[in-house]
């Protein structure tokens, strides 16, 4: 897509350090990592969100993300990873082409997510799952 830095990088037309290619994705160092090790798993093609690529393409990005946490603990010493995905300006995607994150992380790394722990009132969460599982298009 015209503009698409990430496809820019699938064509070769910027630089990037790639870990990892085949015919669906391509993995490559993050530039401003979380920490050193940090990769981006991303669909060839492009797509801006997750709910349009293909289950396979879907399933290899995670594949390849989980894969590169493993080699990420053995070579690089971590002791587990994040596989993160924003989908959307307001889940904190900036570049608006499909990636997932495999972020290796340490016991005592000095980063931590910024998660809240909401409630439900009774009967609130059955409720919402009704509405999710009666919208939900596989
Ligand atoms: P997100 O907030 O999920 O959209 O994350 C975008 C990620 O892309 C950030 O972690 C950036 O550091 C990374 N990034 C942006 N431009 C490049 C690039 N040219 N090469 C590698 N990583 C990049
Ligand atoms: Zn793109």
């Amino acid at each position: 897509m015209e503009g698409c830095i990430f496809c820019k990088i699938v064509a070769g037309e910027i630089p990037s350090t790639k870990v990892y290619e085949d015919e669906l994705v391509l993995a490559f160092m993050d530039i401003a990592p979380i920490n050193h090790g940090h990769v981006l798993v991303i669909p060839k093609e492009h797509h801006t969100g997750s709910s349009s690529i293909p289950e396979d393409v879907a399933g290899r990005m995670f594949h390849v993300a989980a894969r590169l946490g493993v080699a990420a603990k053995r070579e690089l010493d971590y002791d587990g990873f994040n596989l993160h995905f924003a989908d959307g300006a307001s889940a904190g995607q900036v570049v608006m082409h499909a990636h997932l994150h495999m972020v290796p992380r340490g016991v005592e790394d000095g980063f931590h997510w910024n998660w809240r722990q909401l409630g439900y009132a009774d009967g609130e969460a059955a409720g919402i799952a009704a509405k999710l599982a009666a919208r939900l298009k596989l």
